[in-house]
């Protein structure tokens, strides 16, 4: 199995509280891999750790195979793409203005890229619209256009359908679906919305107080995510 992010032995303190313990983690090529688990568990500040954002206590991660100790782990972090938190984007800016700033910053030139790129994310009518008048929908969709502007083959997602009307979940979903079936792209995502990521995961990671009680592919659950997930995380469930 090849593994394009891998976590051994994660931790992270803050002030004597453990928010991650010995954390594992695998995430397989090509996966939509879903992280769930309760308010607190430690999902975001996984997702920091392995976008660099924050360091950990103690512990390891691998990108691309490269080991987050090693020299190259900056090179394997720009075969990645992430939405963490808000999305950066600007909002006195168009869609499109948005895009070209983030080509510029990655030193891309072929500006022509930017119109397939808002095509793929449904952005590609706004035309003279500021994001601050987007829908959080669009700005999401847009936070991952930036995201993308790299070409990553992995993509790191921390609660992407948060606050989503009905419509921005189906755009979302078949937008993820699109990257991730069309474009060979990897997606580690976070979310609490169960009925939702069950829709689009591959494969889970199950966290509760810092550490991975469980990663397992969708195909082997044999049972609803709910069903599953209220099991593990030691909820009751009537038949
Ligand atoms: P949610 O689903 O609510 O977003 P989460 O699984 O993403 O939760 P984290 O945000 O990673 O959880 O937080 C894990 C734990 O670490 C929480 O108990 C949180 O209060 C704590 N924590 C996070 N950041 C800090 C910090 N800077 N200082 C102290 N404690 C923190």
């Amino acid at each position: 199995m090849e593994y394009v992010l891998t976590a051994k032995n994660l931790s992270k303190d803050y002030k004597g509280f453990r928010a991650l313990d010995n954390l594992s983690l695998h995430v397989p090529k090509g996966a939509v891999y879903g992280l769930v688990g309760k308010n607190g568990a430690g999902k975001t500040t996984l997702i920091r750790i392995l976008c660099a954002l924050q360091e950990p206590s103690a512990g390891e991660y691998t990108i691309f195979g490269v080991d987050s100790g090693d020299r190259g782990i900056l090179q394997a972090r720009g075969r990645m793409g992430a939405v963490v938190e808000a999305p950066a984007v600007y909002q006195e800016l168009t869609a499109e203005e948005n895009l070209r700033i983030q080509y510029k910053v990655l030193g891309r030139r072929d500006l022509e890229g930017i119109s397939g790129l808002l095509e793929l994310v449904g952005l590609e009518n706004t035309g003279r619209k500021k994001v601050k008048n987007f829908s959080l929908g669009m700005r999401q969709r847009l936070g991952i256009a930036v995201a993308l502007a790299g070409e990553p083959e992995l993509l790191i997602l921390d609660e992407p359908v948060n606050g989503l009307d009905p419509q921005g979940i189906i755009e979302m979903r078949r937008l993820l679906q699109k990257l991730n079936r069309e474009k060979g792209v990897t997606i580690l995502i976070s979310s609490h919305i169960l009925d939702e990521l069950s829709k689009l995961a591959t494969h889970y990671g199950f966290i509760d107080k810092g550490r991975m009680v469980e990663e397992m592919e969708a195909a082997d659950m044999g049972e609803e995510l709910e069903k599953h997930y209220m099991k593990l995380m030691g909820g009751d469930w009537d038949e």
